[in-house]
């Protein structure tokens, strides 16, 4: 949910790229010979386990397939050494391959972040698998803190703010930094990670809506940008310090079978913690009022893409407000049963002269004071996007607006804008590039 812009003006070509083509390991034969496509990446132990049974074997032999996927990262059955060859020879026959997701292509950009095109599942013979967007951001954006992330403020005591960069009339000017090289020594990231390919929801500030839903992304999909992300940067899971934000291309909550069913499968089979994840809807009532009902050892972090001080303004920028108002998304969003620290977080794009006003920042305060929920602010500079005729807010409106909120008593964070240079920030997502 945060999303993706469609640039036209950004080619192949383009001179602000560094473009680094990965190589398809199964060597571009990944479509069985009778066209049947059936991926084993994304099913669960409990599937492996019914998948082995009716394949003859013992239901053990599901957890071989779960420790060499999601543990050893094997990305071809032939290399599960563990099954014995007649069982693969007999799966890769009824078109049964692992089908990992993989990245095709990255973007880097001068402040470390990495913006991927992970190449999809296809869906049978004749479709090539759709990319969809991925993002890593060493150091994160703040947009975790003072979530109730467990740990939090230990590694970055800093007051949220401006300081980290300088702007001028353009935005904000990084300062250049080194491209990844070599593994640090302890990892501390964001990834962002999408759910759809496109989006319906048509948020007016976001070029993702141009596209339209274009599909649903499969289990296997979502969970294989996060673990195919962890193979570039040889994340170690348990060691490493790495949040998920579900914040990419689509609205998680309209894709949400296939989205919880990915963060179980993160959750049980990878072994991450649901606090470290956070799913961002545009207020999708239905699927809060599911996902208030999910256990907490399977529940993420909640985030609402609130944008607006009230529902005048959120209609015209959000149209999804008219179906489901921001009263009836609060009142969702208070089902959900938060553990001991959590705050529920309200996302909030800035649009200069539309959403950015002092008497906006009173506003907002109000309304999260109503709501009566543990609950922090995370402010969004609107990133530019070709075609939409917004405009950036100047960063003493950012600023104020902050102070605003943290006046009335309401604690607000500043995202830092990453990855603005390869079309990696927040609201700039989009396949620029084909892959
Ligand atoms: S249209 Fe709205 S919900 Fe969809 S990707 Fe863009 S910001 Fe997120």
């Amino acid at each position: 949910m945060q999303c993706s812009i469609l640039n036209p003006a950004v080619t192949r070509d383009s001179s602000q790229f560094v473009r680094l083509d990965a190589p398809d390991p199964s060597g571009g034969s990944r479509v069985s010979l009778d066209g049947r496509r059936r991926p084993l990446f994304g099913l669960d132990a409990e599937a492996l386990a019914v998948l082995m049974v009716e394949a003859g074997e013992p239901a053990w032999r599901g957890k071989q397939f779960v420790e060499a996927m999601y543990r050893q990262g094997l990305a071809e059955l032939n290399e599960i050494t563990t099954l014995p060859k007649p069982l693969r020879q007999k799966l890769a026959a009824e078109g049964w391959q692992i089908d990992r997701p993989r990245i095709a292509q990255v973007f880097q950009s001068v402040d470390g972040t990495e913006r991927y095109l992970v190449q999809g599942q296809a869906q049978d013979q004749d479709q090539t698998a759709q990319t969809v967007e991925t993002v890593w951001m060493p150091e994160g954006d703040d947009g975790e803190s003072g979530d109730g992330a467990d740990g939090e403020g230990q590694e970055n005591p800093g007051a949220p703010g401006l300081a980290s960069e300088t702007w001028d009339s353009d935005g904000p000017q990084h300062q250049p930094a080194p491209v990844h090289s070599e593994r640090p020594s302890r990892h501390r990231a964001t990834i962002c990670v999408s759910s759809q390919v496109g989006c319906a929801v048509n948020c007016q500030f976001c070029l993702t809506a141009k596209l339209g839903l274009q599909r649903n992304l499969s289990a296997g999909e979502i969970a294989g940008q996060v673990l195919a992300v962890f193979d570039r940067h040889k994340v170690e899971v348990g060691r490493d310090r790495v949040n998920l934000v579900f914040m990419g291309m689509g609205e998680p909550f309209l894709n949400y079978e296939n989205f919880m069913a990915a963060v179980r499968l993160l959750v049980q089979e990878v072994g991450l913690s649901p606090r470290r994840m956070t799913v961002s809807t545009s207020g999708i009532v239905p699927g809060i009022e599911r996902f208030a009902q999910e256990p907490p050892e399977f529940r993420p972090k909640l985030a609402i893409s609130l944008n607006a001080p009230n529902d005048r303004i959120r209609e015209e920028i959000m149209p999804i407000n008219r179906k489901w108002p921001i009263e009836a998304v609060t009142y969702a969003v208070r089902q959900v049963k938060l553990r001991p620290r959590e705050r529920i977080t309200f996302e909030y794009v800035l649009l200069g002269g539309v959403t950015d006003q002092p008497e906006h920042a009173v506003e907002v305060a109000r309304l999260v004071r109503r709501t009566g929920l543990p609950a922090k602010v995370n402010l969004i500079a609107w990133n530019p996007g070709p075609g939409i005729a917004y405009t950036t807010p100047r960063p003493e409106a950012v600023e104020k607006f902050r102070t605003t909120l943290i006046g009335e008593g309401i604690p607000a964070y500043l995202r830092k804008p990453r990855g603005r240079d390869i079309y990696a920030a927040c609201g700039q997502l989009k396949r620029t590039v084909e892959a």
